[in-house]
Order: structure tokens, then C-alpha cells, then sequence
């Protein structure tokens, strides 16, 4: 069999890896949204493309099979446009992933008809023809197409080994990470030998907020590891709960002033409303408004609710106890755009999370508006924000910024934590790989990771033991 690498890639986003076995069964592992090609940042070479205009480099009706590890839409983004470009075939996963990647999708769909009608919209302004399109608005779908390849998603159960063809079994064990992640286990039977292969999707971390920890993996000949955090450590996750506690107090109480909190709608914002509900039932929660403001996230809280037995025992005993995950006192939902607005000015202390997380559309946008010139406010951003967005130059401590058409001055406060990652850290990237022992292991490719964190991690790896370790490029394939 054979493995090419097509994404994610000595970069980050884009995951996307083709597997041909000897009687030429193809299968893709992850279809990915490539973050870093839209913004025209990525290192990686371009994309081929199996015929003008097409968003792959192979043929997408040739495939038999895709699997997907989860639901972010840097894995799963572009399964539309298989579709589109005559794919037939299903989509394995498990049934939460398949729930969520809906749902991202929709929004995908829905952020593809603004940018269109934005480009169409400076054209009539200019009295000339409509902006040019970028060069990947080639993979721009709309929600009828979404709707057309979620009919083709089978939800599969978790550590169940599952026969996709004779000599081909599949088993989705959990990574934690986000509800339903996946890491995707394989067993290859050809020419009478077995040869078992791992794709990690994103690993977890230990102790995250309602998910499980990423379950133990037997030894493997094959493995594909993420890299996103193969630098660097995050901080004890001890800390988490009290951190957010002590910004609440210092923010809505001591001052008081506003805390806005920029998360992504899926995972961030439900790890967030679940630790102020665990406060709140704990008498740890002042008596504020919260502001949970995303239609988005109100959706998948709804998904995470329905899902509930694949959470975490903690979350599952505190839902027992409590009778519910999401809601508590002085917890509002935000539905309409209007009172979006309104509590964009609403004038008691309060806490606002709202999505984007790197501040780049989404109604967080007007919060910010409305808010980054007030000394009084506290901005925490929570994740990752990546070059040229709203939410870097924030973390880069500019003293001004642009919204939307107008310049403001940053004068609320702004607070990093990295504590509410999804992503496990170097430690646990180590231990994740440590499963596989090295005299075992045949070759160990290192994606989804900037190049220099790869290059440390394998480091790291080489000390370990790990000498097989490849840092495929964008194409390159692998017999194995
Ligand atoms: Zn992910």
C-alpha cells in the first residue's frame, strides 16, 4: 500500500491523506479546510489540481472511502466538494463528529454566501465589475451541497473494530480533544501480512473540561502524529478554574467592568459554560449576567447536551447531581442579532463569550467594536489567533487597531491564557508517541505542526530513541 500526503503537510491546517492498497481500494483520511492556503501564509507548494478548477489533486470519484477524525473544519471542511467534484462514496466517523461537522459545515456554507455577496456588493459600490474572487473561492460550496454529502455520513461507535472490505478494519478510539474526536486506527491485511496504522486526527489533553482523556492505543507499524504544540507545554490544567475565577473577580467585581471572551462556538464555549455553571453551583459566580452570544454555539451546547454519554465522568456525575451541563442562573442565550447589539451596550458588569475566536467576523466583532476604547473592560482570548488577525494584533499588544472601517483605540485590558487549548502539549505528544514502541514503529510522520516545532519535536523524539521519523511534504508519497 501506498500513503501520499496532501495536507497538512509541514503546516498546520488542511489534514488530508490518501491511502491506496495493493488492489487499489482508496481511502482519504480527513478532507480538511486549508487556513493557511486562504490566507495566502502557508509554506507548504501548491496544491496540484486534478482538472482546472478542482479543489484536489486526485480524482474524488476515484476514491472509495473517506474517514474523518473529527469534526473542525481544518479536517473536515472541504467533504463538500468531493461531492461536488462526483464523489459517491460515505463518510465514516462517529455519530457526535458527524452531528458537529453539520453543524460547521452550515456555518461554513453560510460564511462562503457572504464573502460571494461581499464581492459581488464592492463591485456595484465601485459602479465596476465585482471584485476578483481569491484564488480558493474555488472552494466555496453552499448549504444544499453540505446537505448532499451529510446523506452519505454512517456514524460508527467508539473502539468498535469495523469491517470496511476483506483485509480492511477500521476502529475509532477516543482523543478527547472535542466531542466525537477520533483517533483513527487501521489494519491492512495484504499479501497475508497485517500491518496496523494510526492517524491521531488532534490529540487531547488530560483533564479538559466534559471530555474524555484520550484513550491508550496499542503499538502500531504506521503512525501519523499532529504536531500543533510539539514546542511547547501548556501551564498545569489545575490552574484553569481558579484563573477564570480570579479574572471574573478582578474584571465584573473589583473594578466592575465588562469581561468579553472571544471562543470558538464548538468545544471553547461549552468547556467555558460548563466551568461557570460548576462555579456558579459552587456560590463562586458573582451575580452577573453571562452572555453566551453565537447561534452557532447555542446549537452544538444542544449537540454536547444530546451526547452527554460520551463526556467525561465528572460531567456526567455533575449533570446527574445538577440536572444540567449549560444552564444556571443569570446564564442568557443569545438568539437574535438585535439583542446581540443591545448587550453590546448593556451597562452592568457582565461576561459576554462570543465567537469568532480570533476575532475575525461572527458577532464577537461588535462587542469588540463597542468595546476595545473602554478601560474598564477585559478582553481574554483563549486560544491561538494566527498571523494578520484581529485577535494577534490584539495579542501583540497593539495600542490601535481596525474594526470593520474604523480605527479605535485599544484601551481595555487584554489577558492570554492558554489553559482552555484542545490540543495536548508536548508532554503529551511524548507520551502519546511513547505507546509505539520505536524497535515496532516503521516510520512515524510528523504533520499538522509548524515547520520548527516539528523539527524540535523530532529532536526530542531522535533523544527517545525515534530515529524513523519523516516531516512528509505536501505530495510526497510513501510506500509501506
Ligand atoms: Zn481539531
Amino acid at each position: 500500500m501506498k500513503l501520499t500526503f496532501w495536507g497538512a503537510a509541514q503546516q498546520v491546517t488542511g489534514s488530508m491523506f490518501l491511502l491506496e492498497t495493493d488492489d487499489e481500494y482508496k481511502v482519504l483520511i480527513d478532507c480538511g479546510y486549508d487556513m493557511e492556503r486562504a490566507r495566502q501564509n502557508g509554506n507548504a507548494a501548491p496544491m496540484p489540481q486534478a482538472f482546472p478548477g478542482s479543489v484536489f489533486p486526485f480524482e474524488a470519484s476515484m476514491l472509495n472511502l473517506v474517514l474523518l477524525t473529527h469534526a473542525h473544519v481544518d479536517h473536515s471542511g472541504n467533504i463538500p466538494n468531493l461531492y461536488r467534484e462526483g464523489y459517491e462514496g460515505q463518510v465514516l466517523c462517529t455519530t457526535p463528529t458527524a452531528e458537529l461537522t453539520h453543524l460547521l459545515l452550515l456555518d461554513s456554507a453560510q460564511m462562503h454566501k457572504r464573502k460571494l455577496a461581499a464581492a459581488n456588493a464592492g463591485g456595484k459600490k465601485r459602479k465596476k465589475r465585482p471584485a476578483p474572487l481569491p484564488s480558493y473561492a474555488n472552494e466555496w460550496y453552499v448549504e444544499r451541497q453540505v446537505e448532499d454529502a451529510m446523506d452519505n455520513f454512517v456514524g460508527i461507535a467508539f473502539n468498535q473494530r469495523f469491517k470496511i472490505k476483506r483485509g480492511l478494519e477500521v476502529t475509532f478510539v477516543p482523543a478527547g480533544h472535542l466531542l466525537g474526536a477520533a483517533n483513527i486506527l487501521l489494519h491492512v491485511k495484504e499479501n497475508g501480512v497485517e500491518k496496523t496504522l494510526c492517524f491521531s486526527g488532534d490529540i487531547g489533553r488530560f483533564n479538559y473540561p466534559l471530555l474524555v482523556d484520550p484513550h491508550p492505543l496499542p503499538p502500531v507499524d504506521y503512525l501519523v502524529c499532529e504536531t500543533t504544540y510539539g514546542a511547547r507545554n501548556h501551564r498545569p490544567n489545575v490552574e484553569i478554574e481558579a484563573e477564570l475565577e480570579q479574572i471574573i473577580h478582578e474584571t465584573c467585581v473589583e473594578i466592575p467592568g465588562r469581561l468579553i471572551i472571544p471562543a470558538f462556538s464548538i468545544g471553547r464555549t461549552q468547556a467555558m459554560l460548563y466551568m461557570l455553571n460548576r462555579m456558579a453551583a459552587q456560590g463562586k459566580l458573582p451575580p452577573i449576567k453571562i452572555f453566551s452570544d453565537s447561534p452557532l454555539a447555542l446549537q452544538s451546547t444542544k449537540t454536547y447536551v444530546k451526547n452527554a454519554k460520551h463526556l467525561n465522568q465528572t460531567a456526567r456525575d455533575f449533570l446527574a447531581e445538577h440536572g444540567s451541563l449549560f444552564d444556571f442562573d443569570n446564564l442568557v442565550y443569545v438568539e437574535d442579532l438585535k439583542t446581540s447589539k443591545a448587550v453590546a451596550n448593556y451597562h452592568q458588569p457582565c461576561v459576554i463569550i462570543s465567537s469568532s475566536g480570533m476575532l475575525e467576523g461572527g458577532r464577537i466583532q461588535h462587542h469588540i467594536r463597542t468595546n476595545l476604547s473602554n478601560p474598564y473592560c477585559t478582553i481574554l482570548m483563549i486560544g491561538y489567533a494566527s498571523e494578520g488577525t484581529l485577535g494577534r494584533k490584539l495579542l501583540d499588544g497593539n495600542k490601535s487597531v481596525v474594526v470593520g472601517d474604523k480605527e479605535l483605540a485599544v484601551m481595555a485590558r487584554i489577558v492570554y491564557t492558554d489553559a482552555f487549548s484542545g490540543h495536548g502539549d508536548q508532554t503529551d505528544l511524548l507520551n502519546f508517541v511513547g505507546q509505539h514502541p520505536a524497535e515496532r514503529l516503521q516510520k512515524l510522520f510528523l504533520v499538522h505542526g509548524e515547520v520548527p516545532a516539528m523539527e524540535t519535536f523530532r529532536g526530542l523524539l531522535a533523544q527517545r530513541g525515534y530515529q524513523q521519523v519523516e516531516l512528509p511534504a505536501r505530495g510526497q508519497t510513501f510506500e509501506l
